[in-house]
């Protein structure tokens, strides 16, 4: 159970079903990037790469992911920076933090696709990539 401390990039079209630790798989058909928990409790994190959610940089060598990793919905609750490669581990998300956390991505989110909701007629939402890969992944993703 040893924390990650560094995450080498693997550029992939899909994650391999079993996962290696300090590794960060990077798939940029489907804008995802997947590794395994840097705390070392195994959980399976997906973050989708888009303009309301992460963001990849890649400098060549290494890799930074913004905004920061926080598995408030783990048993961990592992709260840590990707940053050139670097894990920087911050403390613990308070359960406030974590409900103000995902208030701010799902402000960032609305303001990206546009807000669904309203009496008018919408046409059908697009099928969210989340939902590829919760089926590609395996049903662990499910909160
Ligand atoms: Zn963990």
């Amino acid at each position: 159970m040893a924390r990650q401390t560094h995450l080498t990039p693997e550029f992939v079209e899909l994650a391999p079903p079993q996962l290696k630790d300090g590794v960060l798989y990077v798939s940029m058909v489907h804008s995802c990037v997947i590794h395994r928990c840097c705390c070392g409790c195994g959980e399976k994190v997906v973050t989708p790469l888009s303009p309301g959610e992460w963001q990849l940089y890649f400098d060549g060598e290494n890799v930074s992911l913004h905004p920061s990793i926080g598995n408030s919905r783990f048993r961990c609750r592992s709260h840590y920076w990707i940053r050139q490669g670097q894990v920087i581990w911050v403390k613990k998300l308070t359960p406030a933090e974590t409900e103000a956390a995902w208030r701010h991505d799902r402000a960032a989110r609305d303001a990206h696709f546009g807000a669904r909701q309203g009496p008018q007629v919408e046409p059908p939402a697009p099928k969210s990539k989340r939902g590829f890969w919760q089926r590609l992944l395996g049903p662990s993703e499910e909160s």
